[in-house]
Parts: structure tokens; C-alpha cells; sequence
């Protein structure tokens, strides 16, 4: 007979669920929590003025005597963007291989965390006891190198948490995919597999990263002129490639835009990017070069507006201009959000005259994606062989899909598990079922301050980026409450004014009249008269204009 577990194993996540984004999952086994990942999240459109969004970690700050440290599958924003936030309030160390942890510390020094923070390097070999738990690694292929699935024994059983992941049979460093590891810890039993939906709905398999290799130096030798090669800074396969390509087509290299210039001098640096002496050129030196012997490596693949790929495009970058005749490869989709942005770039790329090789138009494979494809999800399911299956990693109709590939590879409906945030799986002597949720949501993180935007502050900003503002100003006698000056209304955003002198005059009007109701009633509590005024005054535009500015009333006494 076994021995009865008297603690209960606790599986949830506090990001990444229902989502792409910001993801963090967490183990928790009687008094230990590891949590894997720490990421963050670009807003939605409406949520004006938001930088980031990171995990809310309330409940991990109030257990902070039990999270014994945070691990790291891979070096994606989506994973370590969240790690200086998270770190501030839970001082905990964080485990990560050698790029991983090279990334993290950029972000820990701007942070001014580097010194405070325990960092500990992992290879796929390494076991690392943390109470309870016993984690231990596998290497994965993804977009990025150095990513690692995570095997965490506790107590109770294995828990996997496969990470991003694809199955790349040729990749470009040369780093395969543990398969044999893989199998062997399905075959010691795994009691829960947290799996990668993110291409769940995509059939088949996902094309090595090496076809893009083959593509990009065909183009590259058709071009008669300079190539520009926009990506992901992170993508560091895929900036090998374009190294590649260019000493294959006898080209220098220039980077350009902050992040890729950063990635690529870590990266090279930690041995992660091989770059042939002489290759590299200073972005004011191309011009001295033949056009043909020409490559540009930039950000800008999403078409954020201040990206050096967007400069560029609207012949606003200091250094580098588009040529007619230059050929630009956007090596990258847009994420979910971003297509607006792409295309615009797109168009102004091709109005400078420049061939534009980009996604839905490219007969050839410019881009493919980091994320493995159905087959090769079921390839993960069948390698693992969970007990419980927990789809991760993506908005919820991928999770549903991951689930029900689950289900195709023989999982049973009722042992899969699919997750909000902040809801729980509880496994206890072998049974699984759904437990009590923890506290979670989403911290917004508007410049500086953490968390200090809220429900209201987003509200008020929708309201002004739709409607605008209307101030009135007024003074009033201390004595009687006459109106001594005003009411002056200024508004901004709402209507033009020059046009709008009638508008102006009657809400001019109309707050004087009810201001001057309420002295005579004796009302004179600054609270009522401001919410009169808001009430009167937002009627009377709502009538004539549709609109529901933000109505401000400042009163003065004198
Ligand atoms: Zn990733
Ligand atoms: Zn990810």
C-alpha cells in the first residue's frame, strides 16, 4: 500500500491562460511554491496609455515564506518581461540557462535589481531541489535559443511544463530537442502536463527554421541592391540566418533599432551568434558601400511607430534611407493587435518604390513560427502521456482546441483542465479536481508607477480619447454664493470651438442659470453644486451633440 499524501498538490496560473501573454504558472506542494515564468503583456487598444500589463501576484506576496524561487523556460518578453515588477516585491531567485539569464540581467541592471537578485544558471542537465520539489530540465526548439520544457517532481507526482516549443528536426545551432529525455520522463509517469496551445489551431507541422535560411539567401542573391531584414530582436535563429545569408551573397551587415543592437551584442557575446570579422558596418558607413553588398538588419517587424523599420519608412531615420529598388523582407507576423500597424509601414515601403516581401504575399518562407503544430503537439501528448492534460499559453478558444487534440490522442474529457487565471487543479493521493481560486487579474503598468492605474483611470482616459473635455471654471461670494466671475468653459477635444459659439453660450448659459437655482435654494455644499452642473451640463451636450464629454467643474470662492 502507498503512502497517503497529507498535503495537496496545487496547479495554477496567474498569467497565460485565456491570453498570449504575461504567462506564470505555479506549483505548489504543502509549504513550496515554484513558479515557472514571469512575463508580461502588451495592452489591449483600450486600455489607453498602458505600457505593460503584468500578472497580478498578490497571492504569491502573501505566501512569500513558500515561493522558492522563479524558473525560466526561455528568454521571450512574453516570459521574463514581467521579472523586474515581479521581483521588486518578491526578492526570490530566478533560474534560467545561460541566454535566458543573459537577457533577464539587461533587464535587472535597467531595473537597478542586478545586485539584490540571486541569479542561478541552469543547463539542461541540472536538477535544482527547491523544498519540496525537485526540478529538473529538458531542451526544447523555439524561437529563441537556450529554451527548456521544466520536469518538477513533487511529493505527489511529475508535473511538466513543456514551455514554448516546436519540434525543429534540423535546427539552425544544432541544439535538438531532448526527445529521448522527453520520453523517459513520460515513461516514469507524469501525473500533469501544462503543454504550449499557441498554434493550436494550426494543422500539421510546423517548417523547420532552416527553410527561412534557403529563402532568405535566394532573395538576397536575386536582389541588385540593398536588402533590409526586419525581425524579431529576439529571434536569434533567425538572425544567424540573415548572417548567414549575407557572407553566402558576399554582403556587410548593419543593425539598427535599440533592441536588436542589444540582443545581437549579448547574444554574441554569450557565443549564441556567430558573426565573420569584418562583416559588421557602423549604419552611417553603408552609404560608402555598393548597394548590392548591402544588409540592413532591423527592428520594426510589427510596425511599432517608433521602430527603426517605420523610420525608415516615412524617411524619418537619421541614418538610413529606402532606395527605390531596395528589397525589404518583414520576417515576422504580426501579432494579434498589430496588423493595422504593418501594413501601414507596408504601404509607405512600397511608395519609397521598394519591393516588399512580407507574409500573406510571399511565394517563399520568410517567416515561420516558434510554436509547434498540431501534429506536434500530439507528439508532446504522446511523448508525455499525462494523467491530467492542462492546455497554457493562449486565448481560450486555443486551449479548447488543445484539449481537444488531447482528447484525439486517447485523454480522457474529464482529466483535462481548462484554466482561467487564478483558478486551481488540486491533486491529492492521485485525484484531481477543480479547487478554490486564488486571488488573480492584471497589474497595468503606465510608465513608473505599478499598478497605481485602475478601472476609473482607464475609464477616464477612454471617455477623453473619445469625447473629449469641457472645464468650467467659477467663482463664487463666500457671503451669498453670487456668481462673482464665469462661468468660463474651456474645452478640449470635444467640439471646434470657433464653430460652436452657440453651443458654447447656451452651456454658458445654463450653468449660470442652475448655479444661480441652487443659491437661491440654499445649496451650497461644493459636492452638489459640482454633480448639478456635471448632470445639467452633460444633458444639455448629450442633446445637442451625441457626445458625453468629461465634464470638470472647478469652483472658486472668494
Ligand atoms: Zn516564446
Ligand atoms: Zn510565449
Amino acid at each position: 500500500m502507498s503512502k497517503k499524501n497529507q498535503d495537496k498538490l496545487l496547479i495554477f496560473s496567474l498569467g497565460g491562460v485565456g491570453e498570449i501573454g504575461k504567462n506564470m504558472y505555479c506549483v505548489q506542494y504543502g509549504n513550496d511554491i515554484v513558479v515557472v515564468d514571469s512575463g508580461l503583456k502588451f495592452p489591449e487598444e483600450d486600455m489607453l496609455g498602458v505600457d505593460i500589463v503584468i500578472p497580478d501576484i498578490t497571492y504569491l506576496t502573501e505566501n512569500r515564506d513558500k515561493v522558492r524561487g522563479i524558473l525560466i523556460t526561455h528568454g521571450h518578453e512574453d516570459h521574463i518581461g514581467g521579472l523586474p515588477y515581479v521581483l521588486k516585491s518578491l526578492n526570490v531567485p530566478v533560474y534560467g540557462t545561460k541566454l535566458t539569464l543573459g537577457l533577464i540581467e539587461v533587464k535587472l541592471k535597467e531595473a537597478g535589481l542586478l545586485g539584490e537578485t540571486k541569479r542561478v544558471l541552469i543547463h539542461p542537465d541540472s536538477v535544482v531541489q527547491l523544498g519540496s520539489i525537485r526540478a529538473s530540465f529538458f531542451r526544447t526548439n523555439h524561437s529563441i535559443p537556450d529554451s527548456v520544457g521544466i520536469c518538477l517532481d513533487t511529493p505527489e507526482g511529475t508535473v511538466v511544463i513543456t514551455g514554448d516549443f516546436k519540434f525543429d528536426h534540423t535546427p539552425v545551432n544544432g541544439q535538438y530537442a531532448d526527445l529521448h529525455r522527453m520520453a523517459e520522463i513520460g515513461s516514469r509517469g507524469v501525473l500533469a502536463l501544462l503543454s504550449d496551445s499557441t498554434n493550436a489551431e494550426r494543422p500539421g507541422f510546423t517548417p523547420s527554421e532552416r527553410k527561412v535560411g534557403q529563402e532568405l539567401e535566394d532573395i538576397f542573391r536575386k536582389s541588385r541592391q540593398r536588402v533590409v531584414v526586419a525581425t524579431f530582436a529576439s529571434n536569434v535563429h533567425r538572425i544567424q540566418q540573415v548572417i548567414n545569408a549575407a557572407m553566402a551573397t558576399r554582403r556587410k551587415l548593419t543593425v539598427i533599432g535599440r533592441s536588436m543592437v542589444n540582443v545581437v551584442s549579448i547574444a554574441s557575446e554569450l557565443g549564441y551568434l556567430h558573426i565573420p570579422e569584418g562583416m559588421l558596418v557602423e549604419p552611417e558607413d553603408v552609404g560608402k558601400l555598393p548597394a548590392d553588398r548591402v544588409v540592413i538588419l532591423c527592428t520594426g517587424s510589427q510596425g511599432e511607430p517608433m521602430s527603426a523599420l517605420s523610420r525608415m519608412a516615412r524617411s524619418a531615420h537619421k541614418k538610413v534611407d529606402i532606395l527605390p529598388g531596395d528589397t525589404v523582407i518583414i520576417s515576422a507576423t504580426p501579432i494579434p493587435g498589430n496588423e493595422r500597424f504593418v501594413g501601414r509601414t507596408i504601404d509607405e515601403l512600397f511608395r519609397l518604390g521598394a519591393n516588399v516581401i512580407y507574409g500573406p504575399t510571399a511565394s517563399s518562407t520568410v517567416h515561420v513560427s516558434g510554436h509547434g503544430s498540431q501534429e506536434e503537439l500530439k507528439l508532446m501528448l504522446n511523448l508525455m502521456k499525462p494523467k491530467y492534460f492542462i492546455p497554457v499559453h493562449g486565448e481560450y478558444r486555443m486551449l479548447r482546441q488543445h484539449a481537444l487534440l488531447a482528447e484525439s490522442v486517447g485523454i480522457e474529457k474529464d482529466r483535462i483542465f481548462l484554466l482561467d487565471i487564478g483558478d486551481t487543479v488540486e491533486i491529492q493521493n492521485g485525484a484531481a479536481r477543480k479547487g478554490n481560486k486564488v486571488p488573480s487579474g492584471s497589474v497595468l503598468i503606465d510608465g513608473l508607477g505599478v499598478g497605481d492605474v485602475g478601472n476609473i483611470v482607464l475609464r477616464d482616459r477612454k471617455l477623453l480619447s473619445q469625447d473629449g473635455i469641457l472645464v468650467v471654471v467659477v467663482t463664487l461670494s463666500k457671503q451669498d454664493g453670487t456668481i462673482l466671475s464665469g462661468p468660463d468653459i474651456i474645452s478640449r477635444g470635444f467640439v471646434y470651438v470657433r464653430e460652436s459659439e452657440g453651443l458654447m453660450e447656451e452651456a454658458t448659459r445654463i450653468v449660470t442659470q442652475t448655479l444661480n437655482k441652487l443659491t437661491n435654494d440654499n445649496v451650497n455644499e461644493w459636492a452638489s453644486l459640482k454633480t448639478n452642473v456635471k448632470d445639467v451640463l452633460g444633458r444639455y451636450l448629450y442633446e445637442q451633440t451625441r457626445r458625453r464629454p468629461m465634464i470638470l467643474p472647478i469652483i472658486m470662492e472668494v
